[in-house]
């Protein structure tokens, strides 16, 4: 591959986790804490093993959060492949490989110092951070990036606020 094409690739692949997790996050994850179920009962169960964190275990409902939670990076691969098909795949690899690594935590690994630091330059979610979310819901957002954590959290506290408006107005009307 000439340099230019690899430049476009790591830029389509960027573009593809940049603006994949950022739906992911508001379309999907956030309002899924505030109305859904699904993504709550099955990724942020206490007591599972890696595999099933990692979407490695064939469980329907485990299949059905991980492929819901991947839809925005499906729709934009297909979206991108005219403009550097290499960079869908290294985005799709990546992205893949960061829903494995980010559950290390569950097998008892920890990041080392470069890596993490690396991540940080970067704004890319360690497996620390992530595990953070597993435990407290409200926060640790961004899959793949930390700059989505801070207004995914501020949305979050928003549609809250919505839902028990709305309660409230369900129970004076009944
Ligand atoms: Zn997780
Ligand atoms: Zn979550």
């Amino acid at each position: 591959m000439r340099g230019g094409r690899m430049l476009q690739a790591i830029a389509v692949a960027w573009l593809l986790l940049f603006v994949g997790d950022f739906v992911s996050t508001f379309c999907y994850h956030v309002p899924e804490h505030v109305f859904g179920k699904l993504h709550v009962s099955v990724h942020h169960a206490p007591r599972k093993n890696f595999r099933h964190y990692a979407v490695l275990s064939g469980r329907p409902s485990v299949v059905a959060d991980g492929l819901l939670g991947a839809l925005p990076y499906i729709a934009l691969s297909v979206l991108l492949w005219s403009y550097s098909w290499q960079g869908v795949l290294l985005g799709m690899i990546f992205g893949q490989f960061h829903v494995w690594w980010r559950h290390t935590t569950a097998l008892g690994w920890r990041t080392p110092g470069p890596i993490a630091w690396l991540c940080r330059w970067l704004l890319i979610t360690t497996p620390e951070q992530h595990w953070r979310h597993h435990h407290n819901s409200t926060i640790g957002y961004g899959d793949i990036f930390t700059v989505f954590d801070t207004p995914a959290r501020c949305m979050l506290k928003q549609l809250r606020r919505w839902r028990a408006r709305y309660r409230y107005f369900l129970v004076s009307a009944g």
